[in-house]
């Protein structure tokens, strides 16, 4: 669940949600509590040697939310805004993603507070580094394996791994995903995400009585989950993409926009804005725009109590994280609209994690084919467990995703038992 404003805290705002689907599943006394409790946490404060010459030291984090269903996984994210509670909110959402997609993983998340901006590639490598040696006391394939998030990118995983490795006296690609192939990373780990969620709005399309060819498309935000999603709706189901927006605005054109041609125009520009045969639109005019499919893929809080009731989409889908506020979606269950949650949307990311550690576990690395096919029956049949909740408890799909994550892990809770 997204954090409604940048005073709010995110883990209140993650214990909440928990607190309302134990509510509705009559969750009560030490599992609720257990629910509510991230298991570990690391805080390192670490110098690292700067450019002039002088040592700064930094903060880092790293939580394991919660590992019944096997190891943790999550990102680690470089921001100078980054606190102990949004990393706890962020380990508990890794959770719930994971279980919805019935991945064999509890959820983490780490960060480390900087401004990797105003830092060089030489700070950078020193201080991820020095992190990965810090945390390396609770990380590994079988207990935690870190991935990239804001501002960190796969050469931080390929210094992480390395760093890893170096400590152990061996190569060990399994302790990080989203690594450069050359290092043990998977085939089609880089348009997992977008693909997820294209096959999850084509399952959601046949629900909601929408003809994926010929339907209209808009996307917010045509970076990697936008661009890669809103592409193979169109090259791969026929849908006409008709907006697309990025942090400079966006553009529109009724009888459809080539997603390759945008994509180039985008390299060449560094915007989708200015696409020859299109009219400028604002992102608020590209969230109201009369389309059947809206993928919010940037930012966070954009669909809110304001502007819900003026979406005119059937289907919105979910590719970025938090991307419509609890008051939003209200009013989008009530207008009929079908909401594909993020814990769901987006989860073809980790799926593919789950495959690229899979592959560095086994050393047998798949083909790409196989990687799709694999990915497509994950999300179906994660749709359809999600879509199924929802049906029978005549709830919106993102209470649907979050109850049936949340009896995943209340199960293996209760069968595993209390140690001791
Ligand atoms: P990205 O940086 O590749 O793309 C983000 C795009 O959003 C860029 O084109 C950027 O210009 C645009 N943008 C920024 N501000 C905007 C604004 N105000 N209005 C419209 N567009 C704006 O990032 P990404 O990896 O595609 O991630 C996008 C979202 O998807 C994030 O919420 C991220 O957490 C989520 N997500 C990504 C992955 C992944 O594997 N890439 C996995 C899970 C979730």
């Amino acid at each position: 669940m997204p954090k409604t404003e940048s005073s709010v805290n995110p883990f209140e705002t993650a214990k909440q949600q928990i607190d309302i689907v134990a509510d509705l599943i009559g969750l009560n006394g030490g599992i609720r509590q257990v629910l509510k409790h991230p298991k570990r946490e690391l805080t390192v404060n670490f110098p690292v040697r700067m450019d002039d010459g002088e040592y700064r030291v930094f903060t880092g984090h790293r939580v394991q939310y919660n590992m019944v269903r096997g190891p943790t996984k999550g990102g680690i994210r470089y921001h100078p805004q980054v606190t102990l509670d949004e990393v706890r909110a962020l380990a508990a959402w890794m959770t719930w993603k994971c279980a919805v997609v019935n991945i064999p993983y509890g959820g983490a998340k780490g960060g480390i507070v900087c401004d990797p901006k105003k830092m060089s590639r030489d700070e950078l490598e020193r201080m991820t580094r020095r992190y990965a040696s810090e945390i390396s006391l609770i990380i590994g394939p079988e207990i935690d394996i870190p991935a990239p998030d804001v501002y960190t990118d796969s050469q931080t995983m390929a210094w992480i791994m390395d760093t890893y490795s170096m400590q152990r006296g061996f190569s060990v690609p399994g302790v990080v995903t989203g690594k450069p192939i050359s290092l043990g990373g998977s085939e089609g780990r880089g348009e997992a995400t977008g693909r997820g969620c294209a096959y999850v709005t084509r399952e959601a399309a046949k629900d909601v009585g929408v003809r994926v060819k010929g339907a209209t498309v808009a996307v917010q935000g045509f970076g990697n989950a936008g661009s890669i999603a809103s592409t193979l709706l169109h090259d791969e189901q026929g849908a006409t993409i008709v907006a697309a927006s990025d942090s400079r605005g966006g553009v529109f054109k009724s009888d459809g926009i080539n997603p390759h041609a945008l994509e180039e125009h985008k390299k060449k520009t560094g915007s989708v804005v200015g696409f020859p045969g299109t009219k400028q639109i604002s992102n608020e005019e590209l969230l109201e725009s009369n389309v059947d499919i809206l993928i919010p893929a940037a930012l966070e809080n954009q669909i809110t109590g304001k502007n819900a009731n003026k979406i005119s989409a059937k289907i919105v889908a979910e590719a970025a994280n938090g991307p419509t506020l609890p008051e939003a979606d209200k009013v989008l269950f009530e207008k009929k609209v079908t909401v594909l949650p993020d814990i769901l949307a987006n989860a073809g990311g980790v799926t593919v994690s789950y495959f690229e550690w899979a592959q560095d576990i086994q050393g047998y690395f798949w083909a790409l084919s196989e990687v799709r096919q694999r990915l497509e029956q994950v999300m179906v049949r994660s749709y359809q467990d999600v879509h199924k909740v929802a049906v029978e408890r005549k709830v919106h799909n993102r209470t649907a995703a979050y109850v049936l994550a949340i009896q995943r892990v209340v199960e293996a809770t209760k069968t595993r038992g209390f140690y001791p």
